[in-house]
């Protein structure tokens, strides 16, 4: 995934960069940065790798170096940034968050123009996205034009802060809005960023959400002027409000913990299962089952508690054994609130299915006598297209595609896994539970959590459940991008 954050101000702008670029960092895991506009003119920039400690313990230091109004900063989860990059039009710094598809075809129509060298990383042996789309904008007349062009022609998303070598701090949101940026303001400056979370803190208010697609310059003075107008049709991810949002955070004026609590709620009203106490997968179970709990009128417990001193966050390593052997250190169980008890568990979703089958296990051997798992959110069919969501990468990494595909084979009609009152989505479930050995497994019900989240459903992406999204209206049936597609053609 990732965040980002940007800052102008009649001041100094440092530490409100650097704590509010900070408040994202439960986004990502791999680089952080942060570039300021010096009062010479010239960019200060700053990139660590963040894989082994965290934004703040890594930047401290740095702090003393940054000087400057304006400046901008992203944890990414994918390329070093900021960028700062020289062009026809100035030198500016660039930070983005979301996912290229199409990465490699754009590629080639820069280098078909001979419009752009790449710089290449021997590390990942790729190209950034964020280096691709600098080079797209320096194709045009305008950083205006350049961002409508960026939005013409990425598939899957791409939100912007861009800051020019005047200190114009612009903000883009992505065509589709997949992704937020919120605006907020205080007196002398303002702030642009993903969580809004982090501006009760620094002394903002808020201001509004950007729509989708829409481009605006904000001001010292507290001015947002839209340099592009928001599209009409928006597809922000539901998966903020399940699980990577932080629950302090609202979008598009919906908060993430009240949306967790009505989820849980929503998943015990259709639930009537007799048990000794609700409790959460920490940290997104944990708000999950306060709501469950609430609602069934039943004991909320702790079982599992997340050792946070040393295991502050809540994304893990990229790599998928490291971040098996990370998920098992962080959680350490309580005996004596598991021995002999009826437990449901809330989890906010099932990908692989390995570490919900440990901790049921872990479970029984702490005596555990039943163990009902309840998902915040219904069975993931479709790997992520949108935004670089490091849980579903792979289709096969889904415990329910690799279900169908040792039940019916490859290139099937996915659309019957999705509906949850049809025979082949139920012996989808209880093969799941079986695998993981759970007493009962319910997974939340679609129309549930899109009135959880409280928008209306075509505003929201639920591609990960159902296979359709508004930006594949166009893609025809059977074409190789959308491949098992249930919406295609349509
Ligand atoms: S496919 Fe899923 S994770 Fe990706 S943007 Fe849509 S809801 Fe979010």
């Amino acid at each position: 995934m990732g965040g980002l954050c940007g800052v102008v101000s009649k001041v100094d702008c440092t530490l409100d960069l650097f704590f509010g670029t900070d408040y994202h960092s439960h986004l990502g895991t791999h680089r952080g940065g942060m570039a300021v506009l010096q009062k010479n003119g010239t960019f200060h920039r700053s990139i660590h790798n963040i894989q082994n400690a965290p934004f703040r313990s890594k930047f401290e230091n740095d702090l003393a170096k940054f000087e400057g109004n304006s400046g901008i900063g992203v944890i990414s989860d994918t390329d070093p940034q900021p960028l700062v990059m020289c062009s026809h039009l100035g030198t500016f710094a660039l930070v983005t968050v979301g996912l290229i598809e199409n990465i490699e075809e754009i590629k080639k129509e820069l280098f078909d123009r001979n419009a752009a060298q790449l710089q290449y990383s021997t590390t990942s042996g790729m190209v950034g996205p964020t280096e691709v789309v600098s080079a797209l904008i320096a194709t045009q007349s305008s950083f205006v034009e350049g961002v409508k062009y960026v939005q013409e022609k990425v598939r899957g998303s791409c939100t912007i802060l861009l800051l020019d070598e005047h200190g114009h701090l612009y903000a883009a949101r992505d065509k589709y809005g997949r992704t937020p940026i919120i605006i907020g303001k205080k007196d002398g400056s303002m702030i642009a960023l993903q969580e809004s979370c982090a501006m009760p803190n620094l002394g903002y208010k808020y201001v509004r959400d950007l729509g989708p697609g829409e481009m605006v310059e904000l001001s010292a003075e507290g001015d947002v002027t839209t340099l592009i107008e928001p599209g009409e049709e928006m597809a922000i991810c539901s998966f903020l409000w399940v699980y990577y949002g932080y629950p302090a955070s609202s979008y598009e004026g919906r908060n993430v913990e009240m949306a967790r609590y009505r989820c849980g709620g929503a998943l015990a009203k259709r639930d009537n299962v007799k048990i000794d106490a609700a409790c959460g997968i920490p940290d997104s179970g944990t708000s999950h089952a306060l709501g469950y709990a609430h609602e069934a009128g039943v004991k909320f417990a702790r079982p599992f508690v997340k050792y946070t001193p040393t295991w502050a966050r809540s994304f893990m390593p990229q790599d998928q054994r490291q971040r098996e052997h990370v998920a098992s250190m962080k959680l350490i169980p309580i005996p004596g609130l598991i021995q002999n008890k009826k437990l449901v568990f809330c989890d906010d979703s099932i990908v692989r299915g390995t570490q919900l089958g440990k901790q049921a296990a872990r479970l029984y051997e702490s005596g555990c006598l039943e163990t009902h798992m309840r998902i915040a959110c219904p069975p993931l069919v479709f790997p992520c297209r949108f935004i670089n969501f490091s849980r579903s990468k792979n289709e096969y990494d889904l415990i329910t595609r690799r279900y169908i595909r040792g039940h019916e084979g490859e290139n099937v009609d996915l659309s019957k896994y999705t509906n949850a009152d049809g025979e082949e989505y139920k012996k989808m479930v209880e093969f799941i539970r079986e695998k993981l050995n759970l007493t009962s497994l319910q997974f939340q019900r679609l129309e549930d959590l899109v009135k959880a989240i409280g928008l209306d459903e075509t505003k929201l992406c639920t591609y990960c459940w159902t296979g359709r999204d508004v930006s594949l209206k166009g893609e025809r049936k059977g074409c190789a991008a959308c491949k098992n597609c249930p919406c295609a053609g349509k």
